[in-house]
């Protein structure tokens, strides 16, 4: 079975890879020529863990193909799916630009029936607006040539996306046709191993489903962000609450953990785009404006904890930042709380020294001349007013704490991330803020 995947980044690559892991034969083709040249010598554009070595392999095989030309790729395949992003219009709506303009040329140059997939997140009605441009486009053509559109988003979380992708936790289809039905059937036959669902549906519940879950999800950590927000206030720890709450299976113990509020290229932007959703059909959605705001608010908590501690005074004062990247196990900076965080305390003349264990490259584009980067996560502590953890990557959990503080001008770290002791803390002689659990001064 040949198919194409459109757009090569986060989500297509992945696709497209697992896809020719699966044994089919994939071309993925993007407008990008520089990333489609890198990827064609198996250089991989992103941080993605177990991606790298699966692409070699599929080059190899010859099932993975890489190209900019969709005319020449579309031939003889049955399926394509698009996979190109759709960011944030001005009013927040999803940016449908690139998603049409593919179907475009998806219409212009196919020669044969297609099952036209849409894998962006895209509000509900977009599978019928590609729908109509593929069709208008064969008109001009005077071609009477068959296809079917169908939705089909995705789940993948990054950090985790190719065992996301082989393994996944449901498939959600929708769908209009029988014909598109036993295709993707076919397609997606060798990840339901696992037992896990695959869910038709009508196209429109399809394109919710994705907005659905990521909303739930945003508003999870928004919700817990408020609790731990009151544990502040009232003396409590939410760790202790999160265990607690947790337990009950009508709950569940995943996604709730405090922090600096939620990033990254889907939660901000799929929050927005379904609160614009709701407007457009006046049925405004509450809870999700109540999400976002909290969002906002979260990514001042730590900068306001670190005011407090040094009375409101942190113009010249220098702090070690770990941690860049929206979460660990990826490279992605979109709307990622870091950059916020950094910026601001800049503009209060703070004095900033960067480290993440794969954003570095990534993250000089948009932060520039403006901070100092450091080789190592000890190297950011030089001298040191405070340390500052937004990101919690595996290498931060268990540092060299005899070194930090030999390193530090002051003992005191600001953890957005919650992923230390504070009593152990105060034993090592910190003065340890964490978000949503008692700050202990040293004895
Ligand atoms: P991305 O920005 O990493 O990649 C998009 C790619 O599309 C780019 O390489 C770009 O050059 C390419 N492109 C743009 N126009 C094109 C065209 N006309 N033809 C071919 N390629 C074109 O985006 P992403 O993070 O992979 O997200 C893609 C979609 O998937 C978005 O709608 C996103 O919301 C959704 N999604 C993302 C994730 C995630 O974790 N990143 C998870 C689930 C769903």
């Amino acid at each position: 079975m040949k198919i194409v995947v459109a757009g090569t980044g986060y989500v297509g690559l992945v696709t497209g890879t697992c896809f020719a892991e699966a044994g089919l034969n994939v071309t993925c083709v993007d407008i990008d020529e520089n990333k489609i040249k890198k990827l064609k010598n198996s250089e991989i554009p992103i941080y993605e863990p177990g991606l790298q070595p699966m692409v070699e392999r599929n080059i190899k095989k010859e099932r993975l193909f890489f190209t900019t030309n969709l005319k020449e790729c579309l031939h003889g395949s049955e399926v394509v799916f698009i996979a190109v992003g759709t960011p944030p219009d001005e009013d927040g709506s999803a940016d449908l630009k690139y998603v049409l303009e593919v179907s475009r040329h998806i219409g212009k140059y196919m020669s044969n029936y297609l099952v036209i997939v849409t894998k962006s997140t895209v509000p509900i009605g977009t599978a019928y607006k590609v729908k109509t441009n593929v069709q208008e486009e064969l008109d001009k053509r005077g071609s009477n040539l068959k296809f079917d559109v169908a939705s089909n988003p995705e789940f993948l979380k990054e950090g985790n996306a190719v065992e996301d992708f082989l393994k996944p936790d449901r498939i959600v289809i929708g769908i209009d046709s029988e014909d598109a039905e036993k295709i993707m059937r076919k397609l997606y036959k060798p990840f339901l191993l696992n037992g896990h669902p695959l869910l038709f549906m009508d196209i429109p519940s399809a394109e919710l489903t994705k907005y659905a879950a990521n909303a739930m999800l945003a508003t999870k950590i928004s919700f817990m962000n408020e609790i731990a927000n009151l544990c502040d206030t009232l003396g409590a720890d939410v760790n202790k609450v999160r265990i607690g709450i947790g337990s009950d299976p009508r709950i569940g113990n995943k996604f709730l953990y405090a922090g600096v509020g939620y990033g990254g290229s889907c939660f901000p932007k799929d929050v927005k785009a379904l609160i614009r959703t709701a407007d457009y059909c006046n049925s405004s959605l509450e809870i999700l404006k109540a999400v976002e705001k909290v969002n906002e608010q979260q990514k001042d908590i730590l900068i306001n904890k670190i005011k407090s501690h040094f009375k409101g005074e942190i113009k010249n004062k220098t702090f070690g930042i770990w941690g860049l990247s929206f979460k660990p196990e990826t490279d992605d900076l979109r709307d990622a709380p870091s950059i916020e965080i950094i910026n601001k305390l800049i503009a209060e003349g703070s004095k900033i020294n960067v480290y993440d264990p794969v954003s570095m490259e990534a993250s000089k584009k948009i932060l520039g001349q403006k901070v100092h980067y450091g080789n190592n996560l000890y190297e950011v502590l030089n001298d040191a007013d405070g340390l500052i953890l937004i990101t919690e990557w595996s290498e931060f959990r268990l540092p060299n704490f005899v070194m930090m503080e030999k390193l530090m001008k002051n003992k005191v770290i600001f953890d957005g991330r919650n992923i230390y002791e504070p009593s152990e803390m105060q034993e090592l002689g910190f003065t340890y803020y964490s978000i949503g659990r008692k700050t202990l001064i040293p004895k």
